[in-house]
């Protein structure tokens, strides 16, 4: 049975790891994973940028994670044993953060699949071999599943052509925006704390550096609220870089102090609305989804609903898909 799972982000590596574990359990799996990044992150991605006093690293999407399930904890407890993450109780008891990077538990799970990076899907649809995947340089034919593992707007275009009831539940969910500053200074701000929540304009402002396995070099995230983030989705990222800037110095009272480097990055979809569902599995069509919004905005739950996909894929047998020939989705564009 070949699987394409369309997505690398906590879901759908989750579901794709489930899967072959499954197949080396049996099941006679293929499972390739395609992502138009050019690696392990999502939201979950890391940023590097050089300044005169070396690289700065930044956590520029989800900032730490929480555990509630004991499913996921089993998972967290074995990239505890490998180094790839560890607790941060600045940002509250149950913080636990990737190490040296938030993507390092992205890589642990990516490491031994079979992953094409560069891969934008821009369509999809079915014919006398299967799913077949548009890619910008070419089809890749021959799936007998799918997994869409995309934020909820991006798997719209997915949803609307191949599966109605999904496409129904698909538009009850909206992700928020998020604007995030990233800023790397030659010395410590002033504050010795090193996380704020909700000040002003402000929802999030953190001391990137101070998280454990960092570089020392002082860095700091900040994150706008999504009211504000919204009224200034479309501007430019310098005049928002400095916004940012200006009201991260105003609370820790360094005012006037200048970055070694500044940046800013547009999350068009960074939180979503829950549905409260889990993964989605259609058997008659070889159509499965997962991903955050399915459930709640957080990285557990991301990495939940492709667990709970691929049990879903387990469970319930497959049905060779219908090989009409129709094609089912029309070429996207790039969000
Ligand atoms: C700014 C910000 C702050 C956050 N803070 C937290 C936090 O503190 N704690 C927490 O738990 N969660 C937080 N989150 C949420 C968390 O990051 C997400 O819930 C989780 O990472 C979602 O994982 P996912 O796999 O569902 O989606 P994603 O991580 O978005 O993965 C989707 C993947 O699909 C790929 N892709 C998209 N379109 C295509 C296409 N057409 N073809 C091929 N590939 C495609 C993308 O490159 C990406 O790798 C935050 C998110 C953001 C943006």
């Amino acid at each position: 049975m070949r699987i394409a799972v369309i997505g690398a982000g906590m879901a759908g590596l989750s579901c794709a790891t489930a899967l072959s574990r499954a197949d080396r359990t049996g099941a006679d799996l293929e499972i390739r994973v395609f992502d138009k990044g050019r690696g392990p992150g999502g939201r979950m991605a890391t940023r590097r940028i050089a300044t005169p006093l070396g690289e700065a690293c930044f956590d520029m999407g989800a900032q730490y994670f929480t555990v509630r399930s004991p499913d996921f904890a089993e998972e967290v407890s074995r990239w505890v044993s490998a180094g790839q993450v560890a607790p941060w109780p600045a940002a509250g008891p149950e913080a636990w953060v990737g190490t040296p990077s938030m993507t390092a538990p992205l890589k642990d799970m990516a490491a031994p699949l079979d992953i094409a990076w560069n891969s934008f899907v821009a369509g999809l649809s079915r014919d006398a071999e299967g799913w077949r995947l548009h890619l910008k340089d070419g089809d890749v034919p021959g799936f007998d599943a799918v997994v869409i593992a995309l934020p909820a707007e991006q798997a719209t275009p997915f949803l609307a052509l191949t599966d109605p009831a999904f496409f129904q539940r698909n538009v009850l969910s909206q992700t928020s925006p998020c604007w995030t500053g990233l800023y790397a200074f030659a010395a410590p701000l002033s504050v010795s704390a090193d996380v704020f929540r909700k000040q002003g304009i402000i929802s999030w402002a953190a001391r990137n550096s101070a998280k454990p396995g960092r570089a020392p070099l002082e860095t700091w995230v900040v994150q706008a609220d999504h009211d504000w983030s919204r009224a200034h989705l479309e501007e430019p990222p310098e005049s928002v870089a400095a916004a940012l800037l200006s009201s991260l110095l105003a609370l820790t009272g360094d005012p006037g102090r200048e970055a070694l480097v500044q940046s800013a990055h547009r999350w068009r979809f960074a939180l979503s609305t829950p549905l409260g569902l889990d993964g989605l599995w259609n058997p008659e069509i070889g159509l499965g989804v997962c991903g955050d919004w399915l459930l709640a905005p957080r990285v557990e739950s991301a990495w939940l609903s492709g667990a709970a996909l691929a049990r879903r894929m387990g469970a319930q047998p497959f049905t060779r898909p219908a090989r009409g020939g129709e094609a089912l989705s029309p070429a996207l564009t790039s969000r």
